[in-house]
């Protein structure tokens, strides 16, 4: 599965990024909903999604209310961004995550064929983008995504850090 054999040397995610994103600030907004979600007791991860400079998107974790295993930060903005543009194809659309995707996430991300992901912190555990696997780099499916990552990681992964030292509970989830 991670064959690195099959990843273009060439490949320069940053360098195709257009010009300079503000992606500081966009990743704010979605630390916002991270935040919106420990405040609900959800694990903290925060999404948005923008297109033409605007947020069509923003959404968090909303796992342990919707009792959804798919109910993901990502999931939740793909599905309100496609919603907003009226298609399932996100082309155009920059996706601003707190943690890395994981597989689930990075999937329906290249299945919306988002071009350009954001992330913050990395995820050990799950991150399915740089961490156990990467599938937005991978030749062999038919869509590449270019991602830039460790965007605010610190303040990302404090705010999960923060929420798990506070449950003091069994961590019922990675991310
Ligand atoms: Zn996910």
């Amino acid at each position: 599965m991670n064959d690195s054999d099959d990843f273009d040397e060439d490949y320069e995610p940053e360098a195709q990024l257009p010009g300079v994103l503000p992606h500081d600030r966009w990743m704010r907004l979605a630390l916002d909903e991270a935040r919106a979600a420990a405040a609900e007791d959800e694990v903290p991860v925060g999404a948005i999604v923008v297109a033409g400079g605007r947020v069509i998107a923003s959404a968090h974790n909303q796992r342990e209310q919707l009792a959804d295993p798919t109910a993901h930060a990502e999931m939740i903005a793909l599905t309100q961004a496609a919603a907003a543009l009226g298609s399932w194809r996100l082309e155009g659309c920059v996706l601003y995550v707190t943690l890395e995707p994981c597989p689930m996430c990075a999937g329906a991300i290249l299945q919306a064929r988002v071009p350009i992901v954001v992330w913050g912190a990395a995820d050990p555990k799950a991150g399915a983008v740089e961490s156990l696997y990467k599938l937005f780099e991978d030749s062999r499916l038919n869509h590449r995504v270019d991602h830039v990552g460790h965007v605010l990681a610190d303040e990302c992964g404090r705010v999960l850090t923060e929420f798990f030292r506070g449950k003091r509970r069994g961590p019922g989830a990675g991310g």
